[in-house]
């Protein structure tokens, strides 16, 4: 059953030639969080990396993943979240040290990636952008000016149960020269500026888009719906052994008796016993001197 509040929204405003996308998860949250929550201010950001990637899903056709991370040498390591194209979202983050009880600021050291799988064309596209500090959203608009060179606005929040998302991006118009509306940007800019996290999180989103860009004419698109889903599966967990190798393989299983692979996401357990493993590198492995044909 679809959830009124696991939406992705996608919108025009057209006055202003600016594309945009309202995210707001709410059973998908509690569905991810139920796999493991997190201390307070680490929880938030979680929240908004899981919002940030279904919003950045908006604006490219694909068939496959869109994931955005985050990986520090601060007592944020990793911030990982992920959206398919149909809208599953998942992410974790890993922390050293005492949990945080102080609103996150990110680590000057830090790096930014935004990762595209695409399954059906078996390509994979990366950008990644160093992180200036500030907050998450802020570093996902340097993102896209530096790596997309694409004026970019984004507000995101988790609470109460809910996490969401809004994304503003100047396009050209279609024909024509002057196809940048300058004065257009920035007013919604400032239009979104007046936003609040809660309204982001609790509104109706016609309704907030409305309130907000009533005189710039808002086009609002079929809502697509988000899932919390694990793309995790035996078949990757055998392709992952299949990269370290044999050898690798057989020497956790000469120290376990099994090989044991837990999902961070999900909490799912594989395991392997030596026949698993067997089989696993079976076709890939020659065959046995013997079994030569001449
Ligand atoms: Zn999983």
């Amino acid at each position: 059953m679809k959830s009124p509040n696991d939406l992705l929204h996608r919108f025009q405003l057209e006055r202003a030639g600016v594309r945009g996308a309202l995210v707001r998860l709410e059973r998908g949250w509690r569905d991810l969080r139920s796999n493991g929550e997190y201390p307070g201010p680490l929880g938030e950001l979680r929240g908004q990396a899981v919002a940030a990637s279904a919003l950045f899903t908006s604006s490219i056709k694909f068939d496959g993943r869109l994931s955005v991370q985050l990986q520090g040498s601060g007592a944020l390591r990793l911030l990982f979240a992920e959206c398919t194209h149909d809208g599953c979202v998942r992410g974790i983050a890993r922390w050293t040290g005492a949990p945080p009880t102080a609103p996150i600021r990110l680590d000057p050291e830090a790096r930014l990636a935004i990762t595209i799988e695409n399954r059906v064309t078996d390509t994979r596209y990366q950008g990644m952008v160093p992180v200036e500090g500030g907050d998450l959203a802020e570093a996902f608009e340097s993102y896209f000016e530096r790596s997309e060179q694409l004026p970019t606005r984004i507000m995101l929040a988790e609470s109460s149960g809910r996490c969401g998302g809004l994304m503003l991006q100047q396009v050209a118009r279609e024909g024509g020269q002057s196809t940048i509306d300058e004065d257009g940007w920035n007013r919604v800019g400032h239009l979104l500026a007046t936003t609040t996290a809660r309204e982001l999180l609790e509104l109706p989103p016609d309704v907030l888009l409305l309130r907000l860009f009533h005189e710039e004419e808002v086009r609002l698109q079929p809502a697509q719906p988000l899932v919390f889903a694990c793309t995790c599966s035996r078949e990757r967990v055998e392709g992952m052994l299949r990269s370290l190798g044999r050898g690798e393989a057989d020497a956790t299983l000469a120290e376990q008796g099994s090989i044991e692979v837990h999902c961070e996401f999900c909490n799912r357990r594989y395991v392997l016993d030596e026949n698993d493993v067997h089989e696993v590198f079976r076709a890939i492995e020659p065959a046995p001197p013997g079994a030569t044909r001449h």
